[in-house]
C-alpha cells in the first residue's frame, strides 16, 4: 500500500548548511500493517513522517500511498488526501479548548461535509473504542494527558483513513496514559482498522508494533518483525 523508492530528501537553505535527512529510502508498508519507526533524535524519522503526511516532498525518489504519487500530487489532490484517507496523532495532542470531547472527535467529518446527526453516533462509537465514553461532554482542560491522547486517536481513526500516521505519541504521557494508549493502539492493530506507522522512542510501543523500522543518519538500519 506504501512504498518509497528511492527517497532521498536535502533540507537547503541561505543560513544553515546542506543537511541530507534521507538518503536513498527504500520501504513497503502492507494494508493494516502496524510498523514502528524508530532510532536517535536526527535521524530521519519525522522527514519521513512529514512526507507520508502529504506536508513535504522528497527531493528524489517516489512516495506512494495506494495509488496516490504524493511526490508529484498538486495541492487538491493533497488536501484530500489529508482531509479523506490520513489521520495524524501529535506529541501535544492538538485539541481544541472550546470544544468538548465529543465535538473535537467529529470535527473531521463536520470539515467533509457530513451532517452532525450522522457524525456524533460515528464520535461515541470511536470514544468507546478508546475507552471514553464517559468522557464525552468534558472539555480538554478537564482530561489528563493519556485522555486528551484518546481523544486525538479516536478524532484521527472517525473518518475511517487508510493511513494512520502517529508521532511521539506517548511522548508526553506519564506511564499510566502511556499503557492506556499502547492498549489502545494494540486494539486498533487486532481490529486492523487502518495501517498505522508510528514514530516512537518507547520500547513498549515498538515491541508492541508487528514491525519496527529502525532508522540512523537517514538510513534504514534494520526492519523486521519481532522474534
Ligand atoms: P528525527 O525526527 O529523527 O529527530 P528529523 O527528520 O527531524 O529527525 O531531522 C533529520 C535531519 O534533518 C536532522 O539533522 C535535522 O536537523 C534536519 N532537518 C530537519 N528539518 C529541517 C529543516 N526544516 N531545515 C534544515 N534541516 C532540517
Amino acid at each position: 500500500m506504501i512504498r518509497f523508492v528511492d527517497v532521498a530528501r536535502t533540507y537547503e537553505s541561505a543560513e544553515t548548511a546542506r543537511v541530507q535527512a534521507l538518503h536513498g529510502i527504500d520501504l513497503e508498508i502492507a494494508e493494516k500493517e502496524f510498523v514502528a519507526i524508530t532510532g536517535p533524535s536526527g535521524c530521519g524519522k519525522s522527514t519521513l513522517l512529514h512526507l507520508l503526511g502529504g506536508l513535504d516532498r522528497p527531493t528524489r525518489g517516489e512516495v506512494w500511498v495506494g495509488p496516490l504519487a504524493l511526490h508529484a500530487a498538486d495541492e487538491t489532490a493533497l488536501t484530500h488526501y489529508r482531509r479523506h484517507d490520513l489521520g495524524i496523532v501529535f506529541q501535544f495532542f492538538n485539541l481544541l479548548p472550546t470544544m468538548n470531547v465529543l465535538e473535537n472527535v467529529t470535527l473531521p467529518l463536520l470539515l467533509q461535509g457530513v451532517s452532525p446527526a450522522q457524525a456524533e453516533p460515528r464520535g461515541r462509537e470511536l470514544l468507546e473504542l478508546v475507552g471514553l465514553s464517559a468522557r464525552t461532554g468534558h472539555f480538554v482542560h478537564q482530561l489528563s494527558g493519556g485522555e486528551m491522547q484518546r481523544t486525538a486517536i479516536a478524532r484521527a481513526l472517525v473518518h475511517r483513513p487508510r493511513l494512520l500516521l502517529a508521532d511521539e505519541p506517548t511522548g508526553n504521557l506519564d506511564s499510566v496514559g502511556a499503557t492506556h494508549l499502547l492498549e489502545v493502539l494494540q486494539k486498533i492493530a487486532s481490529q486492523a482498522l487502518t495501517t498505522m506507522i508510528v514514530v516512537t522512542h518507547s520500547e513498549e510501543v515498538a515491541a508492541a508494533a508487528g514491525r519496527r523500522v529502525r532508522m540512523r543518519d537517514g538510513t534504514i538500519l534494520h526492519d523486521a518483525s519481532p522474534a
